[in-house]
């Protein structure tokens, strides 16, 4: 057998093992969400030299300081968006761009925002590679959202948050679901925030640890 077949049958069998012992024995449960986090080739969203460890039961540094989140972080986030297929999503922190991928393969359409442009052209190259045309990408402060395509029926915010952006809040949708990782530069909450016509009820779905979001409604500095 070829060496790229090989290489290639090692990381299916990664990201099988990843979708069992890190996503399932964890409960989550969504067949949706388990089956686009083992369709989408997570090698492919880390530098080179660390590919060997892209499935991995943690974030990993994707340069700029910055991390692509840990697998069980993604499916719990996702999972939490309870996203059925034609859902308008924005994101907060493209990063590698993996999240918007798996957003990719479950909403209409995403769009997403990272402040850092290599990471940001880097993404939009690997999500055009991969062929997702439903994701655009945009440079800037994300914690003011994207006034442009509002309201959105979903929003993720992948950066933690002194408090929730209330522009994010705005662009919410009667109806819609946002989650955002809420506390200090090191630990936070998962909330999950539902909005309808009388108001927005919040729940914590439990301690994360996100690098911090900066912007004009997030943290002043890194
Ligand atoms: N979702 C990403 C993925 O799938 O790889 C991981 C996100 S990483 C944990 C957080 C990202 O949020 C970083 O890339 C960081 O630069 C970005 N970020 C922080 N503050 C931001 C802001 N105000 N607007 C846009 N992106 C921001």
């Amino acid at each position: 057998m070829h060496l790229n077949d090989l290489n290639k049958q090692g990381l299916w069998r990664a990201r099988q093992h990843m979708i069992e012992n890190q996503l399932r024995a964890r409960q989550i449960s969504d067949e949706r969400v388990l089956a686009a986090m083992g369709k989408i080739p997570r090698e492919l969203f880390v530098r080179e030299a660390l590919r060997d460890r892209a499935y991995e039961d943690s974030p990993l540094p994707i340069g700029d300081g910055q991390t692509i989140s840990q697998p069980f972080m993604v499916a719990l986030m996702t999972e939490l968006l309870h996203l059925t297929g034609s859902e308008k999503v924005l994101e907060i922190g493209t990063g590698s761009g993996y999240q918007a991928a798996v957003l990719a393969e479950l909403a209409g359409k995403v769009f997403t925002i990272e402040r850092h442009h290599d990471l940001a052209r880097r993404a939009r190259k690997t999500l055009e590679g991969l062929g997702y045309t439903n994701v655009l990408t945009h440079i800037g402060d994300g914690t003011i959202g994207w006034t442009e395509f509002a309201p959105y029926d979903r929003i993720i915010v992948t950066a933690g948050a002194p408090s929730v952006p209330e522009s994010l809040l705005k662009q919410l949708s009667a109806g819609g679901i946002m989650a955002a990782p809420v506390g200090d530069k090191v630990h936070q909450k998962l909330l999950v925030l539902t909005k309808s016509e009388s108001g927005v009820v919040e729940k914590d779905s439990g301690g994360c640890v996100f690098v911090p979001l900066i912007g004009r409604e997030g943290w002043s500095n890194g």
